[in-house]
């Protein structure tokens, strides 16, 4: 049982790690040196949990899944953009002090426009 949590917890980080490419399911198990029927089973309580999604794949003639993650880390890229990050109130600001995230105007704006971009990647109206 260990050993399948472990595993698990493996196929999850190599997973999340692969990003908007994903990983073959027989890929995956190679490199973490488990059986592809112990391997199905985690990928299948991966998909139940909600943590990963698996995609068919026709791949070499043969029918497989390729594995994405349904979350990915957060890299800084995610925030270099951020107003706090250059904000000359940034040691004044806190969310009890008079200058506050709470009703920050820079931050609501930028917070709108990661929304916008999420929502609308194409830009179109
Ligand atoms: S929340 Fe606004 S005022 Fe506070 S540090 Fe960020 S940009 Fe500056």
């Amino acid at each position: 049982m260990a050993r399948r949590n472990d595993l698990e917890h493996k196929a999850l980080h190599l997973i999340a790690n692969t990003g908007n490419q994903g990983v073959l399911q027989s890929e995956l198990w190679r490199n973490l040196d488990a059986s592809s029927r112990e391997g199905s089973r985690i990928a299948i309580k991966l998909e139940n949990k909600g943590l990963v999604r698996r995609e068919r794949e026709l791949f070499s003639g043969r029918w497989t899944y390729r594995l994405y993650p349904k979350r990915q880390p957060a890299s800084i890229n995610s925030i270099v953009n951020c107003p706090c990050l250059m904000c000359p109130d940034d040691s004044r600001c806190g969310a009890w002090s008079t200058i506050s995230p709470n009703d920050c105007e820079k931050l609501t704006e930028w917070i709108l426009i990661l929304v916008q971009r999420e929502t609308n990647p194409s830009g179109e109206t």
